[in-house]
């Protein structure tokens, strides 16, 4: 079992689109995989298919130990992947956890109990470096950090990579950024393309080789509750996310074969 953090504490850069695309891409290459949902808004709850305000459970009473993973998780009804849901009740658990002992580990104790279920779980962490993405962060073997390549891209990913290192030398010495995902790329644009290569001179090959065009397609698809990639499968964004799901596949190989 992988298990990959999708974080970046902006909002609105592409992750829950690359979670919930990445799911569905991965599943219908026949992994076995879990999409876990760690942020309050419910976005990638919402784009799977599930309604978050009908849930019995979600993640919030699985990381207060109120619920098992195996009553809160619920087949995404489009795509052939486990969703473990999330809605408002989880805005509350960042307090409701304070006291609470090994509270960063909450989410990875829920896991561990489901290795060999699963060939990848993807967490969509939410738009904050608060309690519930370090329980994101301590759950993960690595980090996929979605950008947009725009000039302010680089701010604020200081901050990402620090909280990252601590949590690898505190909490979690498997911990390691796996890639930077470029997104809502726009290749006519010359401040694009600068700031892509700008990130592949200095990142090198934490760079994934995928490129995620903006493409409206991906942006229709979380209305109709369906991901992008299962929605209009022709479409030049979710072409790109079933290319990164084949990258993910392959960078999870080699680190087998160099075993
Ligand atoms: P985050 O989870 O980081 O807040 P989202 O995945 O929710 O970001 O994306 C923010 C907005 O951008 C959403 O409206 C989403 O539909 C849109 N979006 C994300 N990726 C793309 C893309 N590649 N092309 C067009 N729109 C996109
Ligand atoms: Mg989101």
């Amino acid at each position: 079992m992988h298990i990959f953090a999708i974080a970046n504490q902006k909002g609105g850069v592409g992750k829950t689109t690359t979670a919930v695309n990445l799911a569905a891409a991965l599943a219908a290459s026949g992994q076995r995989t879990l999409l876990v949902d760690l942020d309050p808004q419910g976005n990638a709850t919402m784009g799977c298919g599930v309604d978050k305000r009908g849930l019995k459970s979600s993640v919030y009473q699985v990381l207060l130990q109120l619920a098992t993973l195996e009553n809160a998780r619920v087949q995404s009804p489009s795509g052939k992947f486990d969703v473990l849901p999330a809605n408002r009740d989880l805005a509350g658990a960042e307090v409701e956890m304070v006291d609470l002992e090994s509270r960063e580990m909450r989410l990875k104790v829920a896991l561990a109990a489901h290795a060999a279920e699963y060939d990848f779980v993807l967490i969509d962490c939410p738009p904050s470096l608060s309690m519930l993405t370090l329980n994101g962060l301590c759950a993960a073997h690595g980090v996929i950090i979605p950008m947009q390549c725009e000039y302010y891209a680089l701010e604020g990913l200081s901050d990402l990579v620090n909280t990252i290192k601590k949590v690898h030398a505190h909490l979690n010495r498997d911990l390691k950024i796996i890639g930077l995902l470029r997104v809502m790329f726009d290749p006519r644009n010359t401040l694009s393309n600068q700031v892509s290569a700008q990130l592949e001179q200095h990142f090198g090959d934490k760079v994934f080789k995928t490129l995620v065009p903006r493409n409206v397609r991906l942006a229709e698809a979380p209305s109709y509750g369906v991901p992008g990639v299962l929605f209009d499968r022709a479409a030049k964004g979710a072409q790109a996310y079933l290319a990164f799901a084949e990258e993910m596949i392959e960078r999870v190989h080699s680190w087998k074969e160099k075993l």
